[in-house]
């Protein structure tokens, strides 16, 4: 094992002890562990290569001298799934998602959990306190029950119920403090220093940010699997992992980021990737201490007060120092920090579990939608390979933003045998018989899948395909459908001549049509469907909601 802890401050180098969280020299409690990156470049793709797909994987870079197998849950080694839908709305088709929901108990905080409780096991530590909006008590808390360690969890009373109970479950013992997170902090530090217990220190925490950084190490192995190695322009190769052009994720204290980047950091010093991916941490508005001073050009944070989220994980009002290392990461790697309201987050939400099956938290949803903004002010561009952080369980958040109206009901009569017909009757107002009818022509079976994915996510059109002009005309003649969805750079047909098609002829008249066009038009090809069509989209520049409100206003 060749690692120290490098105080951030005065550079003075010690030995580590979890309960030990100041530099001995100067007190600070800002320090970093650091390895032996030579000595361990040299063995270490090859010994991870013949390990199990879990982040003690890459236990060389780990702060855990002999990691107990038995503490184990099955931490890291989450997939990196391709956004295909999504990448395909949003017109950048290297978009990856790195879905930390399949965690022990779903959150990327299982990773800290894992690693910290291995640490305090091996140092035979037996009670420590810590403060939460939530995830990383629960995490806590799994793993603290698996060591027979006691955990004091200091969460707020804006933590949903369900996840308090899930808190307790474990045998940790909750402790509601009715105030804001930051004050659950203090709290829990105060308690903590008259027992003299181990005290989480969120971003401060050396096993924290270790931890972090295993996400940082299976995807670049995961992204040099799913797109090849990194290649240099001429085409040599430059790396045997290969790193995003942007790493995005939502955050509360920072600590996921900083984590992450410093895991980018030690593959680039170890030579497995050939760069620094951006990096991109999004906060929710309501409580964005880092965006404003950022925005502002503040080296300290300005701290908020009274954070106003619905999105409670993320209430961190005064992220202290952490800023000023995430700050200095974003400038260094040309990222960008970026906010999103809670309502851009819940439909965010939406999107995603609507294009991808993804359910994510509302805490997650932000990096998402901070995502959905940074492609449309092209600050990301549509080549460029995106990783975005996925975490949590959507249940306390359901309730909130599916609205009325999300289930039809069917209730039959009680205690007797129901007549076949009775039951037909029933099913009748389940799915009336006739749906509004879309043809959608597109030479590009990808875009067809689009529209015809982004319409069904709304469950009520019959949709017809055709995959060129001609038989998209006899398709609109033959089925006469309430809307066309129309491409124009077609072979032998294109848009432009269907469109002819249908105006001359009386009983097409008058349908209304969408056109969807992959290349800006020019104005003479604007000026021929001036007057005929109801809309133009460009394609990979819509997203979907406005979208659909388009299509609802064109069918009644
Ligand atoms: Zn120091």
């Amino acid at each position: 094992m060749t690692f120290a802890i490098k105080c951030l401050d005065c550079g003075h180098t010690a030995e580590y002890y979890p309960a030990s969280i100041n530099c001995p020299r100067c007190d600070s409690q800002w320090r970093e562990a650091e390895y032996d990156y030579k000595a361990i470049s040299e063995i270490f793709q090859r010994e991870t290569t013949n390990r199990p797909f879990d982040l003690w994987r890459y236990r060389e870079l780990l702060p855990v001298r002999n990691p107990v197998p038995s503490l184990r849950l099955g931490e890291g080694g989450t997939p990196l799934i391709q956004a295909v839908n999504l990448g395909m709305m949003l017109g950048c088709p290297n978009l990856f998602i790195k879905d930390e929901r399949q965690g022990p108990t779903g959150s990327f905080k299982d990773r800290q959990a894992a690693v910290t409780i291995a640490a305090l096991k091996e140092a035979g530590i037996t009670e420590m306190v810590a403060a939460s909006t939530g995830n990383v008590a629960i995490s806590y808390s799994a793993y603290a029950s698996r060591a027979s360690i006691k955990l004091w969890a200091f969460v707020t009373s804006l933590v949903p119920a369900v996840k308090m109970r899930e808190i307790a479950l474990y045998g940790s013992q909750v402790v509601k403090v009715t105030g804001s997170y930051d004050q659950a902090k203090q709290m829990a530090a105060e308690f903590a220093r008259q027992r003299n217990l181990y005290l989480d220190m969120g971003a401060r925490t050396i096993t924290s940010i270790e931890a972090m950084k295993t996400i940082a190490f299976e995807l670049a192995e995961q992204l040099a699997i799913q797109l090849g190695p990194s290649v240099s322009p001429d085409g040599n190769s430059t790396g045997a992992w290969r790193a995003p052009d942007w790493y995005i994720q939502a955050i509360s204290g920072g600590m996921g980021p900083i984590g992450v980047y410093k895991g980018f950091r030690e593959l680039q010093q170890m030579g497995l990737i050939d760069r620094m991916p951006a990096i991109a941490p999004i906060q929710a508005a309501g409580c964005a201490p880092m965006v404003l001073s950022w925005r502002r050009g503040l080296e300290s944070v300005e701290p908020v007060a009274n954070p106003q989220t619905h999105i409670e994980t993320l209430a961190t009002g005064d992220p202290g120092r952490a800023y000023k290392i995430l700050r200095k990461q974003v400038l260094e790697s040309r990222g960008t920090f970026e906010s999103v309201t809670d309502e851009e987050a819940f439909r965010a939400m939406h999107v995603l579990a609507k294009m991808e099956g993804i359910s994510a938290e509302p805490a997650a949803a932000v990096a998402f939608a901070g995502l959905f903004k940074l492609i449309r002010s092209s600050v990301i561009k549509p080549t460029d390979t995106v990783v975005i952080n996925c975490t949590g369980h959507t249940m306390p958040a359901e309730q909130s933003i599916l609205g009325d109206n999300w289930s039809r009901n069917v209730v039959l009569p009680s205690g007797e045998e129901i007549p076949q017909d009775g039951l037909l009757a029933a099913l009748n107002n389940v799915a009336p018989d006739r749906f509004p009818r879309v043809a959608v022509v597109d030479d590009s079976a990808d875009a067809r899948r689009l529209i015809r994915r982004i319409l069904q996510s709304q469950g009520n059109y019959a949709i017809s395909e055709a995959a060129d002009g001609r038989q998209g005309l006899e398709l609109i003649q033959r089925e006469l459908p309430d809307l066309v969805i129309l491409d124009i750079m077609m072979p032998e047909m294109d848009g432009f001549a269907v469109m002819d098609e249908l105006r001359a002829h009386h009983d097409t008249a008058s349908i209304p049509v969408i056109v969807s066009t992959a290349k800006e038009l020019t104005s003479q090809e604007k000026s021929l469907l001036k007057g005929q069509i109801q809309s133009l989209m460009q394609k990979g520049d819509f997203l979907n909601d406005e979208f659909l409100e388009e299509v609802r206003a064109l069918i009644k």
